[in-house]
């Protein structure tokens, strides 16, 4: 068979360990999952009565349009209704975004350690990969970031905040940034966690959508609003951005029911919210049990903290495991020495916390 040559070498997302295998592995009863920045307290009640209740017509296909929650995310965020496209996950728009505006002769500007999705779906339209580091501190290297551009640029990928770092892109020091970057190239604005943001540096990065012809912003109902199973993720654009996209769209990418699912968690506001407010507490039981460690843990403005281990992040994640938490090292993710710990309930936290204080007083190997 005559593969895309550029697939060579290339490998398939590897998730992690499912709750089922670590059980058996390891023998344990029950197992507390803190590695993809999953909402710990499910999602709105109004989406697990509709869940329960719905008679689904499965035989039909689903409205490809999502004229319904089309018209009420439109509605909650105050702009068009053709200035969105739907994507079966964000991971899915970037996967339309890179077939839309990638190919051999173009280059394209991402920061790392990041999302690691902007990359591999570039490497599969063999368009050149411009990385550029973080700061020390974890922060955006926006000048960085303006010097690799050139005039075969087509996308310039941002993530506020990052993952895996947690850090956001101030907002002026983003407004600056875009108004440097020249229009031939989209600045498409990663946004998976914006509803947990609370630093007051930080403002809607929708407002640049009206301000600028060249910004993008992604966003999902798979983090805060609890609905990863479902598959649901957004774009926003201006309208004629948005219509050079919808032909690369599979018609019916995204499905009946992570539709009207991600319609009711809309409409609750509230649980948003509680989220918000638990997640704040949730993340200062971790900045807590670092300071009293000595341990760096970088601001975080996302769902998940970075915790320093002083020692390989491989081992102190294998440990974890063993005692049933699963998180994930940052060996892998480009920030050797940390885990990445998705925020969960007030008890989880508490519970890993006694595990890694364990697994710390053992003394993590090397890296
Ligand atoms: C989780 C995540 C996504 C993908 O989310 P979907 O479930 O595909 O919507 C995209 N970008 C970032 C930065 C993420 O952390």
């Amino acid at each position: 068979m005559r593969w895309n040559p550029r697939l060579e070498g290339m490998r398939a997302y590897e998730p992690g360990k499912t709750i089922g295998e670590v059980k058996r592995e390891f023998g344990l009863e029950r197992i507390v999952k803190l590695a993809s920045n999953e909402n710990p307290f499910g999602c709105s009640a109004e989406v697990k009565k509709f869940i329960a209740e719905s008679g689904l017509e499965t035989e039909l296909y689903p409205d490809g349009y999502a004229t319904e929650l089309r018209e009420a995310l439109s509605d909650h965020l105050g702009i068009s209704p053709r200035q969105l496209l739907f994507g079966g996950g964000s991971d899915e728009l970037i996967v339309i975004l890179s077939r839309a505006l990638l190919s051999e002769n173009e280059n394209t500007v991402m920061p790392w350690p990041s999302f690691p999705q902007y990359r591999h779906n570039a490497r599969i339209q063999g368009t050149e990969i411009r990385e550029v580091s973080l700061h020390e501190d974890f922060s955006h290297d926006l000048d960085g970031m303006l010097k690799a551009i050139d005039e075969n640029t087509s996308i310039v990928w941002l993530c506020t905040p990052n993952n895996p770092t947690g850090g956001i892109i101030p907002h002026e020091e983003l407004k600056a940034f875009i108004r440097k970057v020249p229009e031939h190239v989209l600045v498409i604005v990663d946004n998976a966690y914006h509803e947990f943001v609370t630093d007051p540096a930080y403002a809607d990065p929708l407002t640049l959508v009206e301000e600028f012809p060249n910004v993008l912003v992604l966003r999902t109902f798979s983090k805060a609003y609890g609905l990863a199973a479902f598959r649901i993720g957004y774009a926003v654009a201006r309208e004629e951005v948005i219509a050079k996209l919808d032909p690369v769209r599979p018609p019916f990418n995204t499905n009946v029911l992570g539709q009207q699912a991600a319609a009711f968690a809309l409409a609750d506001q509230e649980f948003i919210a509680r989220t918000r407010q638990q997640n704040v507490a949730g993340k200062d039981q971790y900045v807590r049990f670092a300071e009293a460690h000595g341990l760096n843990c970088p601001v975080s403005e996302a769902n998940f903290v970075l915790l320093e281990v002083k020692g390989s992040a491989d081992a102190a994640a294998y440990e974890l495991l063993k005692r049933g938490y699963i998180v994930r090292s940052g060996d892998k993710l480009g920030t050797p020495g940390y885990l990445r710990i998705t925020v969960g309930t007030q008890e989880d936290n508490a519970g890993l916390l006694a595990a890694l204080e364990q697994v710390l007083a053992h003394g993590v190997p090397e890296a």
